[in-house]
């Protein structure tokens, strides 16, 4: 039998947690549903140092924080990997591998994932010296050489807390300029720690058939391969949304991000997508917030039209 609530919502990060304390405390009933541990990505942030109201925070405290505060209303939290969503007008359902779902609305904000880099050995290699957290895996790296690789914030910023463990980090860009926000960007170029290789793209993760021993490349401007030595790489070439479940809706675009109004509103009505897996420019912690708050209230509002729509059409 399918568990009946007002509103579910799936992904339980920053914009999830968010929407869960809007709606709950709207007085509706809410199910916070993740496949994990809440707290999404910024369980994988050392420090946050611009979620307004905390000078700098841990990022797994401050998933606690903002956890403490989306059940304090009495939402529910679940976990279940969801597998199938489907819009019956007024009601929605949910198929997951624990419990199915039937609710008025849906928020979604099941986030974004590490994109691979796509070259022999990553897989191979991938938990024996290939990562994507610096947080979970670089102290297995202390005094040793570290390779990074791409020109975002998060190689950056990543790279930049990598230099507290370990000897040496060498950032790998395919440009001769990071894409980084400035001031990640200057803190990078003053820490003596960190040197670049520009123009240059990974080709191969080498290994001794145990862990990893290095990268081989290319400098794509002049041909000319380079190696280098390492016994961790670090892959931060960009992000891809986690909307697979969602594909059948047909409500995101070709790349699966999902497109909304600033209400957060998707085209079908009563489901929202909040967060890292909308189609916008500044993904942040704070943006996030920002998505949930909205989604929740706009939930809240849809379901008093829906019930007073219901009533109606009762009398
Ligand atoms: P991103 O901004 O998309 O950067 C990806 C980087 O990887 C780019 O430099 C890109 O090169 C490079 N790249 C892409 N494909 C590649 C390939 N096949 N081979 C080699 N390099 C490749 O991704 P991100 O850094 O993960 O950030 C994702 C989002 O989170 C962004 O919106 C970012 O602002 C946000 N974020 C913010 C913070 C913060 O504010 N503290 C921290 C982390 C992330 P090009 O530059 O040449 O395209």
């Amino acid at each position: 039998m399918a568990k009946k609530y007002d509103v579910v919502i799936i992904g339980a990060g920053p914009a999830g947690m968010t929407a869960a304390l809007y709606a709950s405390r709207a007085n509706l009933s809410v199910m916070l549903l993740d496949r994990g541990i809440y707290g999404g990505q910024m369980n994988n942030t050392a420090e946050i140092e611009n979620y307004p109201g905390f000078k700098s925070i841990l990022g797994p405290d401050l998933s606690q924080e903002m956890y403490d505060s989306a059940i304090q209303f009495g939402a529910d939290f679940g976990y279940g990997t969801v597998k199938s969503v489907t819009d019956h007008g007024d009601y929605k359902t949910i198929e997951t591998d624990a419990d199915n779902y039937e609710t008025k609305a849906i928020i979604i904000g099941t986030g974004s994932n590490y994109r691979d880099l796509g070259v022999p050995g990553e897989e191979e290699y991938r938990g024996r010296g290939v990562s994507n957290c610096a947080v979970c895996d670089g102290a297995f790296f202390r005094n040793q050489h570290v390779v990074v690789i791409g020109g975002g914030d998060s190689a950056v910023e990543e790279g930049e807390y990598l230099t507290r463990l370990v000897d040496k980090v060498t950032i790998i860009h395919r440009r001769d300029e990071l894409r980084a926000q400035q001031i990640i960007q200057d803190r990078a170029f003053k820490n003596d720690k960190i040197d670049f290789i520009w123009d240059s793209n990974v080709q191969e993760i080498t290994g001794d058939g145990n862990k990893v021993t290095g990268v081989k490349g290319v400098n794509n401007k002049t041909g000319e391969p380079f190696t280098a030595d390492a016994g961790g790489i670090f892959i931060y070439v960009g992000i891809e949304p986690m909307s697979e479940p969602f594909r059948s809706l047909n409500i995101t675009d070709e790349n699966g991000w999902f497109v909304t109004n600033e209400n957060m509103e998707t085209t079908i009505p009563g489901i929202f997508a909040i967060g890292d897996i909308r189609k916008k420019e500044l993904r942040q912690v704070v943006t996030a917030t920002n998505d949930g708050g909205i989604a929740g209230q706009k939930a809240y509002q849809y379901i008093t039209e829906l019930e007073a729509k219901t009533e109606a059409a009762n009398v």
